[in-house]
């Protein structure tokens, strides 16, 4: 199996794609799902391809989301908000607009720099 994203444009590039076994195992006691292998983090994520902020909707709706968390907990600052997997922010720069102390992690290296050129701190 691929991975996803690839985005091929022509025939040299489908002969160029990394493939990957895909074993999914299920726990009839849980009902778990999930693959056997793990693809090692070097090559998931040292060149991630997707930026959440690509996508204008789904930016619309972190700030929505973010405006409903004010809503039900008022931002001080003895409560932050931790996003895992944050990507490049999205999420993370809605919640500091409404006020909230925020924390993203995210094991994107290519990413996260971006946001640390932004200003954003380790
Ligand atoms: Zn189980």
């Amino acid at each position: 199996m691929p991975l996803a994203g690839g985005f091929l444009k022509d025939k040299s590039d489908f002969q160029k794609e990394k493939v990957f076994p895909l074993t999914l195992a299920f726990c009839r006691n849980c009902y778990l799902l999930q693959t056997r292998e793990v693809i090692s983090k070097e090559i998931l994520f040292n060149d991630y391809f997707y930026h959440s902020s690509a996508i204008k909707t789904l930016v619309k709706h972190f700030a929505d989301m973010a405006a409903e968390v004010a809503k039900e907990i008022s931002p001080t600052n003895n409560k932050f908000i931790v996003e895992i997997g944050c990507n490049d922010g999205s999420f993370i720069k809605s919640c500091l607009n409404k006020g909230f102390r925020a924390v993203g992690i995210d094991p994107a290296t290519n990413v996260v720099n971006l946001l640390l050129r932004m200003g954003f701190r380790l």
